[in-house]
């Protein structure tokens, strides 16, 4: 079951038993998708998609592959690496990500995000995975230079337009067989299965809810496989989980008001 947020209002929708896509009359964070009731059809080729969720707070996973760990040059940590992304970062599918001038160095980082579905606090793991509203696709956009120069990921992490979510949320996924790619100008660059993370989904989610107590939509984003790299302006990133979809983003440079392109 796939779950988008459609503009302008900002509703939920979803494709009902027959294949089309309709307004959802439910809240899918209080009912089962077997109970939804629909509203409206919406043509899909037309349908100008938001983040399919507007995120309290957004927990970042460092070093959660090896390979990328390796990559950066940094040791893997003993227990997982946790630094949090603002909300004022998140932006929708095709919304474009802003270069800032203060970054010499901006990079992609495909990521699985998991979307908190009920309020998850020293959570179990049994109650951690049925807490779990769904997944879906994330770019963890990273001035890379400044992360190097912080003591916190904060301001590297946090740039408005630095986290792109979609297009859907999927439902019910098979949690053991998530797969992200991520291309840029169509160039395969990443490729990560679930099974190469250092900490699983459910495992996170225990681990982060010890610490904050994990509300309806929040994000989690699970870390990035090896292969991140620069983004340039004129640029396209595509992050792909398979069953979920292709989150496409272009890339452009900052322009102060009134200059001229
Ligand atoms: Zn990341």
């Amino acid at each position: 079951v796939l779950l988008y947020r459609v503009a302008p209002d900002g509703l939920y929708a979803a494709t009902d038993p027959d294949g089309e896509l309709r307004i959802l009359y439910s809240d899918p964070f209080e009912v089962a998708s077997g109970g939804w009731q629909f509203g409206r059809r919406i043509e899909t080729e037309s349908a100008a998609l938001l983040a399919p969720v507007v995120p309290g707070k957004i927990v970042g996973v460092g070093r959660n592959y090896r390979d990328h760990a390796a990559e950066l040059g940094n040791p893997m940590p003993a227990e997982p690496l946790l630094f949090l992304k603002s909300p004022s970062a998140v932006v929708g599918p095709r919304a474009p990500i802003v270069l800032p001038p203060e970054s010499e160095r901006v990079e992609y980082e495909g990521e699985i995000a998991l979307v908190v579905g009920t309020r998850l606090r020293r959570a179990g793991e049994r109650q951690a995975r049925g807490g779990l509203l769904g997944v879906t696709g994330a770019c963890d956009v990273t001035a890379r230079d400044l992360q190097h120069r912080d003591a916190t990921f904060a301001r590297a992490k946090s740039f408005d337009t630095f986290c792109p979510l979609g297009p859907a949320i999927w439902l019910e996924s098979e949690l053991d067989e998530l797969e992200v790619r991520t291309r840029v100008n169509g160039e395969p660059r990443q490729r990560g299965h679930v099974r190469e993370m250092a900490w699983g989904i459910v495992e996170l989610l225990v681990y982060i809810s010890r610490m904050m107590t994990l509300e309806p939509g929040d994000v989690v984003l699970t870390g990035t496989p090896s292969g991140v790299g620069p983004l340039g302006d004129g640029d396209r990133v595509e992050v792909e989980i398979p069953g979920v979809g292709v989150l496409a983003n272009p890339v452009e440079a900052f322009r102060e008001a009134g200059s001229s392109r």
